[in-house]
């Protein structure tokens, strides 16, 4: 595709682009009274204008019919998060009784690793990739721990090469073909939230399979993201956040996935609690604990539906949109981003290293060689959001949903700009 760094060609992308009616349906900070450039969808996705909506619904139903509400409510609450299977299956390639929505990510990755996480004196090693998102690297050493394992033996890191900035799939492969038959769970990330890399999740999934392991993802910075296709690889569980790529508010609930294959056990280990029950009898207050027959057999305590109504009306532009649509104009905003990049750059003499590899979703981390958090701090101020990440890089991720080929244009001007000063 041959680019142009012009005005009318940035509106004239816009204007061909299939989802440019979705900015609308989302809220825009604004600084110095314009709507900001938001590059930070992969870290708090911004908020649908009907996340309110669904949220005043609950309230009102809460006012108007209190304890009622549970049965009677427009959208009942007793099994309000069985709203969410249909429509999130399709964002990460799963059967409907695959997914459901709960608690928060790494709790479930937690409670998912109580399953999937059995370690015996042959089979008791993790396969994770090295600098992982802080909070798997406490939650897998925590788990370790808790077995009466030692991390320095039980955890073995898939490293990057020297002097690279991503990981290899051979280097992954060779890992687990490595650790064989020890190797009791693979559990890395699907989307590095550091370089924004897309692992070759079928592959590895493939090789931790053959080794007899469990193989699960956290889809942190991929549901929302990336195509998943969880069902057919044959992963064994994952779990994601909801208020990344997929706008569902601050903190809010995590999907799981749990592959069919593990549906329907009455003996796998498992914390349970009584949304997990057998619905038809869940009021019944038997004593003997009957699962689900589908992933819902997970759930532990009735659903947070304040928590869950703006994901859902989140959902639902997932819903219209689709990834497929989504994906498509996500790989054209994000080589415009890099083509407005790398036009700025050579323009003013910057050096901005882009250490993403092709292998890549929606964020391009950017390595700023010679310049520093003042470039920054000078985006923020001029209305361009984007994180920054020690020792120098940042990351800028244009959310398919909301961001426009304008913006993309807008901000090589505001970069131009910082140059000029
Ligand atoms: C954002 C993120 C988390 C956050 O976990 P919470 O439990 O939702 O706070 C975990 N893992 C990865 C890889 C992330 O990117």
């Amino acid at each position: 595709m041959h680019f142009q760094n012009t005005l009318e060609y940035a509106q004239h992308l816009d204007h061909q682009d299939p989802l440019r009616s979705y900015r609308n349906k989302f809220i825009f900070p604004k600084v110095n009274n314009k709507e900001v450039i938001y590059f930070t969808g992969n870290s708090l996705g911004l908020q649908p204008k009907n996340a309110k909506n669904y949220v005043d619904e609950i309230m009102t139903d809460w006012a108007e019919r209190a304890v009622e509400g549970h049965f009677q409510a427009e959208k009942p609450w007793w099994d309000y998060h069985e709203r969410f299977s249909e429509k999130l299956a399709p964002v990460v390639g799963a059967k409907a009784s695959e997914v459901t929505v709960m608690n928060t990510l790494t709790v479930n990755l937690h409670l998912l690793m109580v399953s999937f996480y059995r370690p015996t004196s042959q089979r008791f090693k993790i396969i994770m990739e090295e600098k992982a998102f802080p909070s798997d690297q406490y939650m897998i050493a925590s788990q370790v721990r808790f077995h009466g394992l030692d991390p320095e033996e039980a955890i073995v890191e898939v490293k990057k090469r020297e002097g690279e900035q991503h990981f290899r799939t051979e280097d992954i492969l060779q890992k687990i073909n490595e650790v064989g038959e020890e190797c009791a769970l693979v559990l890395m990330g699907g989307v590095n939230y550091y370089n924004g890399q897309v692992l070759e999740m079928e592959a590895v999934t493939k090789a931790g399979k053959q080794t007899g392991a469990f193989v699960g993802w956290d889809l942190a910075h991929a549901a929302g993201n990336v195509e998943l296709k969880l069902h057919e690889w044959g992963v064994d569980f994952a779990a994601w956040c909801s208020y990344k790529y997929m706008n569902a508010g601050p903190g809010n609930a995590s999907g799981c996935f749990v592959h069919e294959r593990h549906h329907g056990q009455e003996d796998i280990p498992r914390f349970e609690g009584w949304w997990g029950h057998n619905k038809e009898r869940r009021f019944l207050m038997e004593p003997q604990f009957q699962p689900e027959p589908n992933a819902n057999a997970w759930q532990i305590s009735n659903a947070p539906v304040l928590a869950l109504a703006p994901y859902l009306a989140s959902l639902e532009l997932f819903e219209s949109a689709g990834m497929p649509a989504l994906i498509e104009k996500r790989n054209k905003i994000v080589a415009y981003l890099e083509f407005i990049l790398k036009e700025v750059a050579g323009k003013v003499g910057a050096n901005f290293e882009i250490i993403t590899p092709k292998e890549r979703g929606t964020q391009l981390s950017v390595f700023l060689h010679g310049q520093g958090k003042e470039l920054f701090h000078y985006l923020m101020e001029n209305g361009v959001v984007t994180d920054w990440r020690e020792p120098n890089v940042i990351r800028l991720a244009p959310a398919a949903f909301y961001c426009s080929f304008e913006d993309m244009w807008r901000f090589g001007q505001v970069l131009k700009g910082y140059f000029k000063k």
